[in-house]
């Protein structure tokens, strides 16, 4: 016999992350938060559908189920991230085909892991049966009034940056579908990017004060820095050469068409005015996290990129698109 709906919610999803500041947790009809004071509440959902974001089960590929879970949590992070806010809390809405213990117990490994390691507890859910495996968790942040980083504040002259390096996850794609017997430490590692995004947290609160817009990279640079473009009325000339690569991408025939377009990297990019030059340089230090100019906003709602000669071109801001 399998467990039920209410001994499912108490065995696995109970107890997820630290307590404090969480009024009343799991169980009720609500949960209830103490937000800090003068501050704004930030809130952001993401589902993962099984066949879409992450292998179905049978697949060849199937997917860890605790890597599962740390992926959803750590994109939704990525996205409280994008506006500086400082995590609070966690929903988490799962649909299941059926009752797999052994699943639901490496996946709530998973979910634990990750809400230790940056400290927000899950406070509440929902639990229902349906055709697919789908993953919806949203996230609650504070970040105080008016300092939220938002898309639509770049300005022409502002400079373009990203955070860490880009396509590693892209790269993973590949060796996610395409498996073999045995990995390369490189496809381990793209891999690990893929599963495991860093959400850059501290790195959006660094921001706070100092960023004109930000964005996290989850469809690819070219279609998120596009958004910034949209949301502020402006354009932008990036310069591929710049593009952050980690040593193992330095070698892949793709680098360059993943780093501008393939997703899933969670890096942030935004944008700061030059006379805030030192402050984004000495954040990177402090951080110790690579930030790399990449290009400059212009006037002209156009998102170029410099050519090896000189020269100008439109680039493309394909990404991925559900629709
Ligand atoms: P209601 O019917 O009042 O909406 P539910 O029966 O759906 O409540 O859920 C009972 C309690 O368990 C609630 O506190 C809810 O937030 C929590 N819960 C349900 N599913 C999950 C889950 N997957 N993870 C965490 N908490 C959950
Ligand atoms: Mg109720």
């Amino acid at each position: 016999m399998t467990i039920g709906e209410f001994d499912l919610i108490k065995t696995f999803f109970t107890d997820i992350g630290p307590v404090s500041g969480i009024a009343l947790g799991v169980g009720d009809d609500c949960a209830l938060l103490d937000i800090p004071a003068a501050h704004q509440l930030a809130t952001s959902v993401d589902t993962l559908v099984a066949g879409v974001h992450f292998p179905a089960d049978g697949e060849t590929h199937a997917a860890n189920p605790a890597l599962i879970a740390q992926k959803a949590l750590r994109c939704n992070l990525s996205d409280l991230a994008a506006v500086g806010a400082q995590p609070l809390a966690f929903t988490l809405a799962l649909t299941l085909p059926q009752v797999d213990e052994g699943w639901l117990a490496e996946f709530a490994r998973g979910l634990r892991a990750c809400a230790e390691e940056f400290s927000i507890a899950l406070i509440g859910g929902d639990t229902t049966r349906g055709a697919q495996r789908v993953i919806t968790v949203q996230v609650l942040g504070a970040v105080p009034p008016a300092q939220a980083l938002l898309r639509s504040g770049a300005r022409p002259g502002d400079i373009i940056y990203v955070s860490g390096t880009l396509g590693d996850a892209r790269a993973a794609l590949d060796v996610i579908y395409r498996p073999s017997a045995q990995l390369s430490d490189e496809q381990h590692d793209w891999l690990r990017r893929y599963y495991l995004p860093s959400p850059r947290l501290t790195l959006g609160i660094a921001l706070r004060g100092v960023a004109s817009a930000a964005i996290d990279i989850s469809d690819g640079l070219a279609a998120d820095l596009g958004h910034i473009l949209d949301h502020s009325g402006v354009g932008a000339t990036i310069n591929p050469s710049l593009l952050p690569l980690s040593p193992a991408m330095l070698t892949h025939p793709q680098a360059l068409n993943f780093a501008l377009h393939g997703g899933d990297d969670y890096e942030l990019c935004f944008t700061a005015p030059p006379r805030l030059r030192t402050a984004v340089e000495n954040i990177a230090t402090q951080l110790q996290l690579p930030i790399t100019a990449i290009g400059e906003i212009i006037a002209e709602k156009t998102l170029l990129q410099h050519t090896g000669e000189g020269g100008m071109t439109v680039l493309t801001r394909a990404g991925y698109q559900h629709f």
